[in-house]
């Protein structure tokens, strides 16, 4: 049995990352999750773009190796890191941030039990969140089910929205990249927003967490800070309270960082500190203040949930089709989509595409995403949306009844 309120705080030494991570497990006893031989281990780093290591925006390949050869000792049977990376609808993100960052070049040394793949390239579920604060269901990869241990590989970085980046929003990951906007779009407010981040990480709850804290992110984080060699690896199995952690060691607010408050809420961990065992270094000793985004981003405007879900779910649904030059009829479509939102066309002959259902489509682009023939299109038709909606009416109405005034007033003063 492991001990949930371990937090082992590792420095790295003249580059022995490997060294640093197989000490930072044994002092948290972290052999006890490796059950079994033959197991399937999802390591899920952080692939935010395609960036090389030493810019500091992804989890460093030398964390994630030593992390895959400290799984490989208890024999599984395979080994999957995985993520879907910010990008939108551009084809192709995830698989260029998996070569660009070295994870691919690190897997394929480490042999072919060893899968690196883009979560929008693998099977899918509906996952239902219990006790949710916003969000109720989300799909994502199947292998958050059939994974027998998840391992969390965040990094530390701060964050334009949520003042830092590091375990519980690193299961962001785990929307797929094209559903990432929406969900934005879905949660305004920053209260919002991190609620929904705490009912993401509820749903893989990884069971073990390697922090990397080789190269860190300070500044204009995620994706455009500057790096910090801050030499540190933390491990533990309390998302909640390595990230209160990682707080302390950068000198950040606990407070600014709204997910902690919510986890602990949801009961997904402490921010407690009184109420953890460190092990290794003392957070005093390892300090090292980040700065801070120049300006932090505002989300949006504040509006009632009802409201915001309503415009997310109308000006912001997308239209589906299909590209009858491409389209070869594969079924792959209709096969995938969660909700039968795609038939087959009546006659299966070239140029017949697929027919679409809007009123049941839940937007999850699984079949944008897994089309073999990018035959798949997406839009978001703003405007018309916007104008065909009762939000539309609404402003439409409004501004009618606004200019119909004014008209008035300008004649009879
Ligand atoms: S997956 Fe692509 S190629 Fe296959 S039927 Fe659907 S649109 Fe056509
Ligand atoms: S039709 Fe809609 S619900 Fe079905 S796979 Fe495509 S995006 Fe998802």
């Amino acid at each position: 049995m492991v001990n949930r309120n371990q937090i082992a705080i590792q420095k790295i030494a003249d580059d022995e990352v490997k060294s640093a991570i197989f000490s930072a497990l044994e002092m948290i006893n972290a052999k006890e999750l490796m059950v079994k031989e033959g197991m399937t281990v999802l390591l899920k780093p952080n692939l935010l773009s395609a960036k090389k290591p030493e810019q500091a925006a992804t989890t460093h390949p030398k964390v994630v190796q030593a992390v895959i050869q400290w799984v490989k000792q208890f024999n599984p049977a395979k080994i999957y890191v995985c993520d879907s990376s910010g990008g939108g609808f551009k084809p192709k993100t995830t698989e260029n941030a998996i070569k660009v960052s070295g994870l691919l070049a690190v897997c394929d040394e480490e042999g072919e039990d060893v899968i690196c793949v883009p979560f929008e390239a693998t099977e899918r579920e509906i996952y239902k969140v219990d006790n949710p604060l916003e969000l109720d269901e989300f799909p994502s990869s199947r292998l958050l089910k059939e994974a027998d241990l998840i391992i969390n590989l965040p990094k530390i970085k701060t964050h334009g929205q949520c003042t830092l980046t590091c375990c519980i929003k690193n299961m962001f990951g785990t929307i797929l990249r094209t559903n990432k906007a929406k969900a934005h779009a879905q949660f305004p407010t920053i209260d919002r927003f991190t609620s929904a981040l705490t009912d993401i990480y509820s749903v893989s709850n990884p069971q073990l967490t390697v922090i990397d804290g080789y190269l860190g992110m300070e500044g204009n984080g995620p994706g455009s800070g500057d790096p910090v060699k801050l030499d540190l690896i933390l491990a533990g199995y309390d998302g909640i309270a390595l990230d209160t952690t990682v707080c302390k060691i950068i000198e950040i607010p606990v407070d600014d960082v709204k997910y902690l408050a919510f986890g602990e809420k949801k009961g997904l961990g402490t921010t407690d500190l009184s109420k953890i065992e460190f092990l290794g270094e003392k957070i005093e000793n390892v300090k090292r203040k980040f700065k801070l985004p120049s300006g932090r981003q505002a989300i949006s405007a504040r509006m009632p949930k009802k409201i915001a879900d309503y415009i997310s779910n109308t000006v912001f649904k997308a239209d589906i089709g299909f590209n009858a030059e491409k389209c070869i009829l594969c079924g792959t479509c209709w096969e995938n989509c969660p909700v039968n939102a795609i038939d087959p066309p009546g006659v299966r002959k070239k140029g017949n595409t697929p027919v679409w259902d809007k009123k049941k489509c839940i937007t999850c682009f699984c079949c944008h995403e897994l089309c073999p023939e990018n035959a798949v299109t997406l839009k978001i038709p703003v405007a018309r949306n916007a104008i065909f909606s009762w939000f539309g009416v609404v402003v439409i109405g409004f501004l009618a009844v606004l200019g119909t005034t004014i008209g008035l007033l300008v004649k009879f003063l």
